[in-house]
């Protein structure tokens, strides 16, 4: 099953944006590049994403939607959707694994998210986010293969130069 659709994957598929399909909170998290980084889905716009993502040390933070618009939230402390990174890191990875790696200590999401904004951190410029964005829509790419996950209409996001009509 998994192997059949490994191969029908590797010739270039167009995908009709047919209906907008609910989108996962948290669609993608990785811990690279000495930070916790991510994808988290808006909850009022199905099309839009943010960016957001923490530093490990310093809990430098930024947040901006995949069209790089600043996030509204994400002004002198963490917004919801870093909040909501954090859970799914903790999810994903284990709170010992993602304090670890932020160097925070705390048993869960919540003590790990508490610790760092006891720190007051700084927010930077949300420098990485079209590297993560692009890792994220590789990373959708291999979720279509799997058929429990509903593909997203994400030829919407491509930049124009990737458009395929
Ligand atoms: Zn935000």
């Amino acid at each position: 099953m998994l192997s059949e659709h490994r191969e029908r994957s590797s010739t270039a598929r167009v995908i009709p944006p047919a209906r907008p399909r609910k989108l996962a909170k948290v669609p993608f998290v990785e811990l690279a590049d000495g930070r916790l980084q991510g994808v988290v889905s808006s909850g009022s716009d199905v099309e839009r994403v943010y960016v957001s993502s923490v530093a490990a040390g310093n809990y430098e933070f930024a947040c901006s939607t995949n069209n790089n618009r600043p996030c509204g939230g994400a002004y002198g402390a963490f917004c919801k959707h870093i909040r909501s990174l954090i859970s799914e890191a903790v999810v994903q990875y284990g709170a010992e694994r993602v304090g670890r790696y932020l160097k925070v200590d705390g048993e869960d999401a919540q003590s790990i998210t508490a610790a760092m904004d006891l720190t007051s951190p700084a927010q930077g410029g949300n420098t990485a986010a079209a590297p993560v964005f692009s890792r994220f829509l590789h990373h959708l790419a291999y979720l279509e293969l799997a058929p429990t996950t509903a593909p997203l209409p994400e030829m919407q996001w491509f930049p124009p130069t990737r458009a395929v009509v």
